[in-house]
């Protein structure tokens, strides 16, 4: 089955940009998933109109079974985690992760428990009670991860979430979402830049160019010399 089905997806912005030009493209269940191409091909967007946090402008957006093309993010079964980590700088470490499940309207002492649960499959549980100033990038980056595992998507949607890592910890990270990927099963698409992240990282790569898939396929089929 299908995690992630798009057909013709287009995407114009209000100035008139077209980042996503009739783009057709089915990602399957528990498959770790690269979108590589250079800045400005769309990457961003199609992450973003999956995640529902930009609206499709045409084409349609399926996630498992489920038509999402006009949801709203809080009702499709996906989680995105950003470049930036964009976590809450006046909360804690628990409260960052829990913030999900309070949106949802899960109640404080469950999602108190979630979120420790959550963070010590991460390896967290001592951060618990600091703030994101006082943790590494690392340790941030793995925040983020648990704040959206902490909902049990179906669609996990990361968008560079290691570029800001340096080399070290980077390596550190891609071992660490392989894992995840392994032990959870959870589809997940990448956004990169970064050639040798697609192939260290990906069952399978879709290469962008201006708002359209130019080629997609396993790693050797996309690196493959002609
Ligand atoms: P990246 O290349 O990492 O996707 P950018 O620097 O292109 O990031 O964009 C950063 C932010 O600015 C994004 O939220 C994007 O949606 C927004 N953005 C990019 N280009 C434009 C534009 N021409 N007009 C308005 N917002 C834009
Ligand atoms: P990538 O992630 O591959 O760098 P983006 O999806 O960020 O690409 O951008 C694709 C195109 O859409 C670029 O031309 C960018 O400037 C434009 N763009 C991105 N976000 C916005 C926005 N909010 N408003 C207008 N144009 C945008």
């Amino acid at each position: 089955m299908s995690a992630i089905t798009l057909r013709e997806l287009t995407k114009v912005y209000p100035n008139g940009v077209r980042a996503l030009d009739a783009l057709d493209l089915e990602i399957a269940d528990g498959e770790f998933f690269a979108l590589l191409g250079p800045s400005g091909c769309g990457k961003t967007t199609l992450l973003r109109t999956i995640a529902g946090l930009e609206l499709a402008s045409a084409g349609s957006v399926r996630i498992g079974e489920r038509a999402v093309t006009n949801l709203p993010p809080g009702q499709r079964d996906v989680a995105m985690v950003f470049q930036d980590y964009a976590l809450f700088p006046h909360m804690t470490v628990r409260d960052n992760i829990a913030y999900p499940l309070r949106i949802k309207k899960v109640g404080k002492a469950a999602r108190h428990d979630k979120a420790a649960a959550t963070a010590d499959e991460l390896g967290l549980s001592a951060l618990l009670d600091r703030r994101p100033g006082q943790l590494s990038g690392g340790q941030q980056q793995r925040v983020a991860l648990a704040r959206a595992m902490a909902c049990h998507p179906q669609v996990f949607l990361l968008d560079e979430p290691l570029s800001n890592l340096d080399a070290r910890l980077r390596l550190e990270a891609r071992t660490f979402l392989k894992r995840l990927q392994r032990e959870l099963g959870v589809t997940t698409v990448f956004v990169t830049h970064d050639q040798a992240e697609a192939l260290a990282l990906a069952d399978r790569i879709a290469v962008m160019e201006g708002g359209r898939i130019r080629q997609v396929g396993t790693p050797t089929e996309v690196f493959r010399r002609p």
